[in-house]
């Protein structure tokens, strides 16, 4: 079992990787953001109240991942590993992962993440809101999701450094090249 986590600001192209990763290893991809999307067309109570937060640029509470994060894991104990896509975003999320892995006695192989600057991010981020159709892909709340990020998302890579699982990609590449850095790192850990 191989269980990853990418990491990387908005527009750094997690989505895009973790499709081709999800393929190749067989892997279940647990994207938070795409949970918290289903929820919210859905109108669970849950996407009612992640709702106002996620449009206003703010990362939703530590509470509400951590339960969406268990209860996925739980419902789906058999898979060859886990791709978390968004997730750990706090330094506290990244604690508690720790926990939630070892109770159900696996462990989380590596951090990868994809580094690309703010003007890259901010580029990219209003080139896909052009047909994302997504409500948080405008100027406006793209800088305060970029705010989010450095005050509360960066502590994360702390984290990771200090147990050595932490590796950095320049993720201002092409996608094919990008996979190939992503995909030597995760069969290193696998040998
Ligand atoms: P992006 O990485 O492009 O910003 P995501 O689809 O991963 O977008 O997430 C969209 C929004 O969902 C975030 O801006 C945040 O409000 C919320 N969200 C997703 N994952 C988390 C998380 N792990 N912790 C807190 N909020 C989250």
């Amino acid at each position: 079992m191989i269980n990853i986590a990418l990491f990387g600001p908005p527009g750094a192209g997690k989505g895009t990787q973790a499709d081709l990763l999800v393929k190749k290893y067989n892997l279940l991809h647990i994207s938070t953001g795409s949970i918290l999307r289903s929820e919210i067309d859905e109108g669970t109570p849950l996407g009612l109240e992640a709702k106002k937060t996620i449009e206003r640029g703010k990362l939703v509470s530590d509470e509400m991942i951590v339960k969406i994060i268990e209860k996925t894991i739980r419902n789906n104990p058999d898979v060859r590993g886990y791709l978390f896509d968004g997730f750990p975003r706090t330094y506290v999320q990244a604690y508690i992962l720790e926990g939630i892995m070892t109770r159900f006695h696996k462990k989380l192989c590596c951090l990868i993440s994809l580094e690309i600057s703010e003007d890259v991010s901010v580029k990219r981020l209003l080139e896909r809101g052009r047909t994302s159709g997504r409500r948080d892909d405008t100027e406006e709340v793209i800088r305060k999701r970029l705010r989010e990020y450095n005050d509360k998302t960066i502590p994360v890579i702390e984290y990771y450094k200090e147990i050595n699982r932490y590796f950095p990609i320049n993720g201002d590449g092409s996608v094919g090249h990008i996979h190939s850095q992503i995909t030597a790192i995760i069969d290193k850990q696998i040998l």
